[in-house]
């Protein structure tokens, strides 16, 4: 089943809104494949809405890093799903490891974001990976399994459709220490084989599954030539046009059947 590949930028904590104008502004000239990949940049919330309105026609879509899941009220410091739609996301990353690690983010919480985001027809990225701990300790496909019972709890097929699971080895996450193209296949398989088990395997054969942790433009195309894997979630990288214009490239690539390279 053809899955179209997604490569989405993480900017994290990093650009101005000015830097993000400028980033996006080269992206926009250098990016040429965004009909054959899905491209998407996730800023700052503070930049949303300018990099939404540069990007516009460009084929470029923009993304939130996180959401809170009510709508409005007394929340103070939080950012609903209505709001970063109507500063122009189309996407939302969800559960990430830093905000597991650092913010206490639990699959219960990342279960109610990701529906408030659905409600929204906002498409959420949900982040699921285990430790270097807990893959030394053989629970790699434990903690995957219980991050996506959990996330996904009472989802149904139809939801679970328009979701896009990110599997992100915790240990690779910023560390330049990127898993191996079959340590992620072997992960990915995992995954879309629990998926299938859970919601079908109609489900399961259309839902893109990203790999995260330490993309960069040499080691994209291999990764992206696994069959299990649709594309990248990629951090560093993403914050200078080059390298994440390379890495778009490579992927679109990696993907295309060998007899046409
Ligand atoms: C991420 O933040 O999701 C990520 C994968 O970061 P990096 O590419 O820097 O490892």
């Amino acid at each position: 089943m053809e899955r179209k590949l997604l490569i989405a930028g993480n900017w994290k904590l990093n650009k101005t809104i000015r830097e993000a104008l400028e980033l996006v502004t080269l992206l926009k000239r250098s990016i040429r494949e965004t009909q054959t990949v899905e491209v998407v940049v996730c800023p700052p919330f503070t930049a949303l809405s300018e990099t939404a309105e540069t990007l516009l026609e460009s084929g470029i879509q923009v993304g939130a890093q996180d959401i809170f899941w009510e709508e409005k009220g007394a929340f103070t410091g939080e950012v609903s799903a209505t709001l970063i739609k109507e500063a122009g996301a189309a996407f939302v990353i969800i559960g990430h490891s830093e905000r597991r690690q650092y913010f206490h983010e639990t699959d219960e919480t990342v279960n109610k974001k990701t529906k408030a985001a659905l409600k929204n027809c906002l498409t959420p990225i949900v982040c699921v990976g285990e430790t270097l701990a807990e893959r030394e300790a053989d629970k790699t496909f434990l903690v995957i399994t219980a991050q996506l019972k959990g996330g996904f709890a009472n989802f149904s097929a139809d939801e679970m459709k328009k979701v896009v699971v990110a599997y992100e080895p915790v240990w690779a996450i910023g560390t330049g220490k990127v898993a191996t193209p079959a340590q992620a296949e072997e992960a990915h398989a995992f995954i879309r084989k629990e998926l299938s088990k859970a919601f079908g395997s109609d489900v399961a054969g259309t839902l893109r599954i990203l790999y995260g942790g330490s993309v960069k433009p040499e080691n994209t195309s291999e990764l992206m030539s696994q069959p299990d894997i649709d594309g990248a979630l990629v951090g560093g990288a993403s914050l200078e046009a080059p390298g994440f214009t390379e890495i778009v490239r490579n992927a679109a690539l990696g993907r295309r059947p060998i007899e046409e390279l």
